[in-house]
């Protein structure tokens, strides 16, 4: 999916004139690949009409606030339309329970049969115990022979207190008195496994509300096989009508599955994704939001990360950490700005994987060695060192020649000298600035997203 839609993005940024024929190409694109993927056909309609007016309204008042609109102005809008609504779609806009410490948090996992529900919990009390939480699992499973068993297993192997029973059949029971028993300990987070028949029968729903009604979960948590999908908006459906999920967790995503059907899931219950499960081990858990989800699904390198790789720049100095949200809020983001960061990638551990998560930098880093991603890093500065101070605080755009429209057609003899003085060739000078106007164009796309992605930690 990432890849098509990435495609289809390519070709905006092939085109040279942005009118509706490019506009409807790209749409069209966007709307088969996504259909590809699983998400759901009425989804796909809807998402195209809102696509079109965003697109369409975000053009107008661009056109109406004065400036003239150049064709890369436009692109970046269309893109920009282009992610929102994609957004949009994976963000319900409500926000999960979080556990907060000082009280027994509990969390029940719901779902049907080998949808990942034992292997979830273990990673979810992994994940908590991590973040300083005391946590421990309940199996309230009775109908699966071996239940128990494969929950105490996994416990064991992490470590994580557990309770549940080889002769009571009454999984309301277990339930009550395993969380009865670690609410008396004091625990953090008590996480309950329940059991899952083959279909979501009405059974299995009665089961799932009377140990609701006993344990008084904080947070019923949906667990999803990516791969049953355009299953999953029914069965999510069905779920949300009886035991009234707040999150949802979806597994499998490491396989062959495509992942659109929990897309819908997410739509058709408007329940947030809180993890993404990513192999069997108990380590393959990966937390989910919607902006770095799309980012990555569009090869836009991860932004959160970056954002969160600022921030932790900027917080060794509070006046820098102001001057740098500032700038990236104002969409402002020049060369200067673009060799501090890299300086300070200099001083980091695992080089080529933090550059990987750059969008400017991450196709440049594919499949090289942390070795390698160094020097390429110490070659970049060395030519923002032959800069002076005007070139430094610009843009980029001082080192292009310009057409008659302001549009670049080539390198100026800026590039020139600072190439000779840096002893680095044109062609390296040509790319740091590309991968630096990368930057700043996502910088300028980004611009209150550094704000809204801060907030919207839902899973810490
Ligand atoms: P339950 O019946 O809902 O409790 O499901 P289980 O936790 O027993 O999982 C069913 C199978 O799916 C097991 O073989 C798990 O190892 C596997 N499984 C669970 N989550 C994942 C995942 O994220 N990726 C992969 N590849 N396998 C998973
Ligand atoms: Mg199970």
């Amino acid at each position: 999916l990432g890849k098509r839609l990435n495609n289809a993005l390519g070709q905006l940024s092939k085109a040279s004139v942005v009118d509706d024929e490019v506009i409807e190409a790209l749409v069209k694109e966007l709307v088969s690949a996504l259909l590809e993927a699983d998400v759901n056909v009425k989804l796909v309609a809807s998402l195209r009409t809102k696509i079109r007016a965003r697109v369409k309204k975000s053009l107008e008042e661009a056109e109406t606030s004065g400036q003239g609109l150049r064709e890369s102005n436009k692109k970046q809008i269309v893109q920009k339309a282009v992610f929102d609504e994609l957004v949009a779609m994976v963000d319900p806009g409500t926000e999960p329970y979080k556990p907060v410490k000082g009280k027994s948090n509990v969390l029940m996992a719901v779902g049907i049969q080998g949808a990942g529900k034992t292997t979830t919990c273990t990673k979810l009390a992994v994940h908590y115990q991590r973040k300083g939480f005391r946590t421990c699992l309940v199996c309230a499973d009775t109908f699966r022979a071996g239940a128990f068993d494969q929950l105490k297993q996994n416990a064991t192997k992490a470590k994580i207190p557990f309770y549940g029973s080889y002769t009571e059949t009454d999984p309301v029971a277990i339930a009550s008195m395993g969380v009865e028993k670690f609410r008396k300990e004091r625990f953090d987070v008590i996480i309950v496994d329940t059991s899952g028949r083959h279909k979501q029968e009405s059974e299995l729903f009665e089961e799932m509300v009377n140990i609701g009604n006993a344990v008084k979960p904080d947070m019923t948590i949906m667990v999803l096989d990516a791969s049953i999908g355009q299953a999953a908006e029914g069965q999510s459906r069905a779920f949300k009508e009886s035991s009234n999920f707040g999150a949802i967790i979806v597994t499998k995503l490491d396989g062959h599955a495509k992942g659109g059907g929990a897309i819908s899931a997410v739509a058709a219950t408007k329940t947030p994704i809180i993890f993404l499960g990513t192999g069997e081990h108990l380590n393959d858990l990966e937390r989910f939001a919607p902006q770095p989800f799309i980012s990555k699904l569009l090869g836009m390198g991860d932004m959160q990360g970056l954002f969160e790789h600022m921030q932790d720049v900027a917080m060794a100095n509070p006046d820098k950490q102001k001057a740098m949200a500032k700038k990236l809020e104002e969409g402002k983001f020049a060369l200067r700005d673009w060799r501090e960061q890299l300086s300070t990638l200099m001083n980091m551990g695992s080089l080529s994987k933090i550059m990987s998560s750059i969008p400017g930098l991450s196709g440049a880093m594919e499949g090289v060695s942390d070795e390698d991603a160094g020097s390429k890093l110490k070659r970049m500065i060395f030519i923002m060192d032959s800069m002076d101070n005007t070139e430094l605080d610009s843009d980029g755009l001082i080192f292009m020649k310009m057409d008659s429209e302001g549009l670049p057609t080539g390198l100026n003899k800026r590039a020139f000298r600072v190439a000779r003085g840096s002893g680095t060739s044109v062609k390296e000078v040509e790319e740091m600035l590309t991968q630096a106007r990368a930057m700043s164009g996502f910088a300028k796309m980004a611009g209150g997203m550094a704000n809204a992605s801060k907030e919207k930690d839902w899973t810490k």
